[in-house]
This record gives structure tokens, C-alpha cells and sequence, in this order.
């Protein structure tokens, strides 16, 4: 049997996996910064660790998946200009910061729901932590790895780097180079070096986020809120800590100091880091301006769409790539990864309609056998789900030649028929997370559809255009368009999906 590989990016190599107390394993993820709808970028990153959420509790393992969500203004956009997200959103929104949050908040968990996401065990928020990041500076200030000015405290890089520690040891930077190339954006020229970072920021009275501290009002720096939440919740050495490969430098260098600093230990034993959903060959981003909004995508209102794509649909593209890899996204890719979808979904449905008649094993069942073991030595080396689902192609084509009669059902014995519905249940539902019942939800609200946009025509025809006017208008209130048929089915497939 194959043990599970997980490629480590603190080391830079795949490693086995050994949990500190297994059964259990502490599994922590960076959040979304909910100041703006998530965008399919972000959907990807929360897929790749849903999935391996998932294959660690298929594995056995008892899991405690922490994600948190960053409700605390971060200090600098992506070019670097000091910004409070949360506050500049409400301002530009007209609303309180807190309704930023909660609106957000609340617009990504139904974006998880629709792609069968599973909620994570515990859903801190930065702003409920508030006290826990102020212990973590005073921490910091009594090991001499801080330092206040002017109501702010910066973690001091230059000192922890001279105690033996390297900053730098995760993204493989030094820390002259970082020196040289640093820009200082966040500390208005008051830091000892321009590496230094924010774990407290004072603020200015109109900053309407603030909180009370022991060096005046002011507000958390980003880095401090996962180094407080994970140990927090999963111990000062913990399992596997993932996020985005953009998040690696400096958001998880800065904590790996923070908590080094505090606790003198690393964390997280294994380090985690999925890639970024291009668009164009650039990475998406809301401040780039090539984001595409997951429901965008599912409406196909979209000037790159050809039409809407399921969630489901969109998720299986997403695996057909490795989680560590580049992702382009483009009409070709979803339409593929459409059908392939299909292909798998109707040969699961095609296992229950065979039947086994084999009374020794055959060639058939030796190779059931070895292509399902093929799913989990691939899957176990480093949640290799595009060889994975390569197999799963593999065994859909033996399902549709049984079910065709070219492949004999005497030579299917019991046993492997049995094997052949735990590998389409455990792999394509229970650890990719797809869900099988879309298509006939659709099929059925097709049929209800065509019904209502035949009585809309026929009332058009005989000029009844009070009946066909309020078909219309009651689909709108509803968000259904009529006046482009090719989209109607794709707001009604939004629709029942968020109902699910
Ligand atoms: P944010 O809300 O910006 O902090 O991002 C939430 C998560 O999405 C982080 O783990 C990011 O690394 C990840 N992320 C951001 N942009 C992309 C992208 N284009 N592709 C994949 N993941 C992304
Ligand atoms: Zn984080």
C-alpha cells in the first residue's frame, strides 16, 4: 500500500506524510479578505485545499481544518500603496466595515456552498483576535524581536536574522537582496530597516477600524492574525499549513518569524502552496483588472463565454490540472472538462444498471484492481488528481464496454463490480467533492422551461401581450432572463444551486 507524499515547500522536497498525533491532523489555510466578492482565482486556491481536506479524511485521518477570515484591513494592496481594504470599500460603498465584512462574508460562503466546498472546523476572524495578537507583540517586544515608534510596533528582521534565524528560509530569499529591492510603503520612513514589518499600526482618528492597545489605538498588522489563529487552534507546532504560492512571501515568511520569535519553532511541519489561476497568461487579480467572477462564469455573462458553465463543471477543470501548477483558463479547457465530467457522472451511473457474472478472476478484474490501486498511489503522491482522473477515464472506458456488451459481464466478477462503485463514489463524490445530481435538476427545469417559454410564444402570437409581459416580468423578479434564451438556463441553474 502507498503512504501519502506531500511536497513540503519548506523543504523543497515531497516527504511522507507522518502527523504529530495521528490520527488527527491540523490543517490551517489563509482565508479570503473579504472586501470584495471572491474571484474564480480564489475559488481554485479553496478547491485544491478542499480536495485535500477531503483525501485526508478518505485516507482516515481526523481532521481539524482551520481557515480564517481576514476582516481586519490589510496594510498594502498588491502595488504596494498603503491601503485600508475594508475601509476604503465602505467608504466607496457607503456602508460600515463591518457590513463590507459581512456582506463578503457571506457572498463566499454560498460561492462555497455552490461548489461543494466543505466548511472548514473552525472559521476564525481576525477581528475576534484581536487580544491574542496584542499577547503575540508583547511577546515579540519581551524577546527583543520588536520595537515601538510613534504608537506602531515592526517586527525587527535584521535582529532575528542575526539569532541564528534565516528570514528568508521559505521563499528562498536573502535578506540583502530583500534590503536592496524594498520599497518601504507601510512605515512612513519610521522603521530601523525598510524589511522591517507591521504588527501594529497606530491609527489616525478618521481610521474607523481601530482598537485599544498598550502603545495607543491603532490596528493588527495582516502576517500577525494566521501566526495567532493557527497555533491558537492547532498548537505551536501544527501539521500542514497551506495557501495561495503568492501568499509564500512575505504574508508566510513573515509568520514562520512571528511564531519563531514567539515560540522558537517553525509552525507547521509541512508547508503548503497551491498555484494561481491565470487569464491570459497573468495571474487573475481583482487590482489587474482580469478577474472573472464565479458567477460570471455560471450565468456565462462574460464577454469570453460562450455560454455558462456548471460549477461542477469549472471544479473538474480545476482538478484536471496538478494543485501545484499553472492554470490557463479559456473556452476549450471548460468545454472539455464538461464532457469529461459527463463521461465519468454517466459511467458511474451506467456501475449500478451492470451486473457480475464471473466466477474466477479474470483479465478484466486484474485490471480493475490495479487501475483503482492506480487511483490511490496517485492520489497519495502529492494529491496527484490529473493522473488520478486520467485512471478514472480508464475505468469508465471498461464500464461502457460492459455496458455495451463488449467486454462479457461473465468476465466482471462481484467482487470488482463492488471495487469499481467504491472508486467512482470515493474518488469522483466523496474526494474531488462533484456532485451528480445537477443534470437531472437540469433536465427537469429544461422540460419546465421549454413548457414556459412555449405559453410565452403562444400568447405572443395571439397578441396576448399582458400574459407574455407578466411571464417575463415574473421570471425577471426572479433573475431569470427571458430575452436571451441562451442565458435563461444558466440564471435558473445559479438558482437551484444556491437553494441546494
Ligand atoms: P485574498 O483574499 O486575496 O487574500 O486571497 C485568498 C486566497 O486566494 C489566497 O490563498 C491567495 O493566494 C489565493 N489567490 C489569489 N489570487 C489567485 C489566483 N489568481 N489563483 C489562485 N489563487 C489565488
Ligand atoms: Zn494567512
Amino acid at each position: 500500500m502507498s503512504k501519502l507524499q506531500i511536497y513540503n515547500s519548506l523543504t523543497r522536497k515531497k516527504e511522507t506524510f507522518a502527523p504529530i498525533n495521528p490520527p488527527h491532523v491540523g490543517l490551517y489555510v489563509c482565508g479570503p479578505t473579504v472586501y470584495s466578492n471572491v474571484h474564480l482565482g480564489n475559488v481554485r486556491t479553496f478547491s485544491s485545499f478542499d480536495m485535500i481536506y477531503r483525501y485526508l479524511i478518505f485516507c482516515g485521518y481526523k481532521v481539524r481544518y482551520v481557515r480564517n477570515i481576514t476582516d481586519a484591513g490589510h496594510l498594502t494592496n498588491e502595488q504596494g500603496e498603503g491601503v485600508n481594504r475594508m475601509e476604503s470599500q465602505a467608504k466607496l460603498e457607503l456602508l460600515e466595515p463591518m457590513e463590507i465584512v459581512q456582506k463578503y462574508t457571506v457572498g463566499f460562503h454560498q460561492i462555497c456552498q455552490l461548489f461543494n466546498l466543505l466548511p472548514p472546523n473552525i472559521e476564525p476572524t481576525a477581528t475576534g483576535h484581536i487580544i491574542e495578537q496584542i499577547e503575540m507583540i508583547e511577546e515579540l517586544l519581551k524577546n527583543g524581536l520588536a520595537y515601538e515608534i510613534n504608537g506602531s510596533v515592526y517586527f525587527d528582521v535584521t535582529k532575528y536574522n542575526q539569532n541564528k534565524h534565516p528570514y528568508g528560509i521559505l521563499s528562498g530569499r536573502n535578506i540583502e537582496e530583500l534590503i536592496a529591492g524594498y520599497r518601504d510603503l507601510d512605515g512612513q520612513n519610521e522603521k530601523r530597516n525598510s524589511i522591517d514589518f507591521a504588527l501594529w499600526k497606530a491609527a489616525s482618528p478618521e481610521h474607523i477600524m481601530q482598537w485599544r492597545s498598550p502603545w495607543g489605538m491603532g490596528f493588527p498588522g495582516w502576517h500577525l492574525e494566521c501566526s495567532v489563529m493557527s497555533t491558537k487552534y492547532l498548537g505551536e507546532t501544527f501539521d500542514i499549513h497551506g495557501g495561495g504560492m503568492d501568499l509564500k512571501f512575505p504574508h508566510h515568511e513573515c509568520e514562520i518569524a512571528q511564531n519563531i520569535g514567539t515560540y522558537g519553532k517553525q509552525p507547521a511541519n509541512i508547508w503548503m502552496h497551491t498555484n494561481m489561476l491565470n487569464f491570459n497568461g497573468q495571474k487573475m487579480s481583482k487590482s489587474f483588472g482580469n478577474s472573472i467572477l464565479p458567477i460570471e462564469m455560471i450565468t456565462g455573462n462574460h464577454p469570453l463565454l460562450d455560454k455558462g458553465y456548471s460549477p461542477m463543471a469549472i471544479k473538474f477543470l480545476f482538478l484536471q490540472s496538478h494543485y501545484s501548477s499553472e492554470l490557463d483558463i479559456n473556452i476549450k479547457g471548460l468545454q472539455d472538462a464538461e464532457k469529461g465530467l459527463k463521461r465519468l457522472m454517466d459511467a458511474r451511473s451506467h456501475i449500478e444498471k451492470l451486473t457480475a457474472k464471473g466466477t474466477t478472476i479474470s483479465d478484466i478484474d486484474q485490471q480493475i484492481e490495479s487501475l483503482a490501486n492506480a487511483c490511490k498511489s496517485n492520489m497519495d503522491d502529492d494529491f496527484n488528481t490529473a493522473k488520478t482522473i486520467a485512471t478514472l477515464f480508464d475505468l469508465a472506458t471498461i464500464i461502457n464496454s460492459l455496458k455495451d456488451g463488449i467486454i462479457n459481464n461473465n468476465q466482471l466478477h462481484s467482487d470488482s463490480l463492488q471495487l469499481l462503485k467504491t472508486v467512482f463514489n470515493g474518488y469522483l463524490i466523496d474526494v474531488f467533492g462533484l456532485k451528480p445530481m445537477e443534470e437531472n435538476t437540469n433536465k427537469i427545469l429544461d422540460d419546465v422551461m421549454n413548457v414556459i417559454i412555449q405559453l410565452r410564444k403562444e400568447a405572443k402570437d395571439k397578441k396576448d401581450f399582458m400574459t407574455s409581459d407578466k411571464i417575463r416580468n415574473e421570471l425577471q423578479a426572479k433573475g431569470i432572463q427571458l430575452k436571451d434564451e441562451k442565458k435563461w438556463r444558466h440564471h435558473l441553474v445559479y438558482l437551484t444551486q444556491m437553494m441546494h
